[in-house]
């Protein structure tokens, strides 16, 4: 339902702000996810290369500088379970760009390479070959802070690489002393690793909170909470689009309230701006097909869009509406065309977008309400291009 520009709760999770219903912030944390991957791909893209080079310069070396038992068993592990799934990745992320599963498939290939890193480490002890333990270390930097992922998965993949690496060390019977090291080394990277990705997540959370909410106050009337004037020309320029695609009506509703000026003269302009809220509701609370929208054109002043409604519907519509603000039962005591706050209504319908502008019909809909204005108020004017102004039908709900 296109009538509010609703304010849609900050993001969940550790920031602070949490409030709304647990759909909204699903819905908002699944956009907080599309978002980070936009921003995050370019640098985990660059990130992967690297990974990808580096991971070639350690083979070539190992070609030069290690024996050959060593080689000969630990290349085609490297191969299979580092360069492969790196080059792979990276072509992924060339071919999916911003799918979601893609910070999934980087996790994935982030724990095989961690794994592989172990596995060519036991064939070094078994073959006496020696082993360098910053592999490990390095990769686990690399997981959490170049490769976009969020918190939650850098910490999914590097925590269980360094669980592994316990595992495989006390399994394998490696020295304690090498083995508290190695742990206390790679725990330290964790946690650090865990901090920095954390650091990086909260500042892309709070930049994504920022750009949301300067949006939502773009689009917004800050008084009614309403879409705003742009957001309403820009609305109506696309079902105008749509509607000339597919044969379909549209209709444009412009309502003002009438005597606003005596009611702010005899209210004051707190009282005034509540009557222009609660109307604003009102009238919210009628609009509620997927493309329609109503939005504060400015003052005391609304205008709708309607996507293919019928002249009959718009009929009863546009008499409701008198009726659903008169229903409000506001007092207004200095107004002429009753006892209560009223609303003059002009609307203007057109069969065949394509005839016609957009900005025409909002100037037909505009004359439908300068006659109901003139023909005294509190009731609703039709205007259809087809029948011309002179011909508006007066669907006058003249309300007592
Ligand atoms: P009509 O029946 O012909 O529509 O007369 P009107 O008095 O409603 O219309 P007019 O255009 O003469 O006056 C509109 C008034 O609305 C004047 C302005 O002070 C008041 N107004 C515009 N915006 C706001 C607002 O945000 N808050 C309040 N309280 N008043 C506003
Ligand atoms: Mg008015
Ligand atoms: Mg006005």
């Amino acid at each position: 339902m296109l009538n509010k520009a609703a304010h849609i709760p900050l993001a969940p999770s550790f920031l602070p702000h949490s409030s709304g219903t647990t759909e909204e912030l699903h819905a908002l944390d699944q956009e907080f996810r599309r978002f980070y991957v936009h921003r995050m791909l370019p640098i985990a893209r660059a990130g992967i290369a690297l990974g990808l080079v580096l991971a070639g310069i350690v083979c070539i070396l190992d070609i030069y500088l290690m024996p050959a038992n060593f080689v000969e068993k630990a290349m085609p592990v490297r191969i299979a379970t580092t360069l492969l799934p790196l080059a792979a990745l990276l072509a992924a992320m060339f071919v999916f760009k911003e799918n979601r599963w893609l910070p999934y498939m980087i996790a994935a290939t982030m724990f095989v390479v961690g794994a592989s890193i172990l596995f060519v480490g036991a064939i070094a002890m078994q073959t006496g070959a020696p082993a360098v333990p910053w592999g490990l270390m390095f990769t686990t930097f690399y997981v959490y802070l170049v490769l976009g992922l969020t918190l939650r998965q850098s910490v999914a993949v590097g925590w269980p690489i360094f669980l592994v690496y316990l595992s495989m060390s006390l399994g394998f019977n490696a020295p304690l002393q090498k083995v508290a090291y190695g742990a206390l080394f790679l725990g330290f990277s964790n946690l650090i690793g865990t901090y920095g990705s954390y650091l990086l997540e909260r500042n892309a959370r709070e930049i994504f909170d920022s750009r949301r909410e300067l949006t939502r106050l773009a689009h917004s009337d800050v008084l009614t909470g309403l879409f705003n004037r742009r957001m309403f020309d820009q609305h109506l320029r696309q079902v105008w689009m749509q509607a000339r695609r597919d044969g379909m009506t549209v209709a444009v509703v412009v309502i003002d309230i009438d005597y606003f000026k005596l009611y702010n003269d005899c209210y004051g302009h707190q009282a005034g701006d509540d009557c222009i809220k609660r109307v604003a509701d009102a009238l919210a609370s009628a609009v509620s097909r997927p493309l329609d929208m109503v939005a504060r054109y400015g003052g005391e002043e609304y205008v709708m869009v309607l996507c293919d409604p019928t002249t009959h519907f718009l009929e009863s519509f546009t008499r409701d509406l008198c009726q659903t603000v008169a229903d409000l039962d506001i007092e207004h005591k200095a107004s002429e065309a009753a006892r209560s706050v009223t609303v003059s209504v002009g609307a203007a319908l057109t069969e065949s977008p394509g005839s016609i502008t957009p900005e025409q019909l909002i100037r037909q809909a505009d004359d439908a309400l300068y006659e109901a204005k003139s023909q005294g108020r509190n009731r609703a004017i039709l205007y259809r291009t087809e029948w011309g102004q002179q011909t508006t039908a007066n669907l006058a709900a003249m309300l007592e």
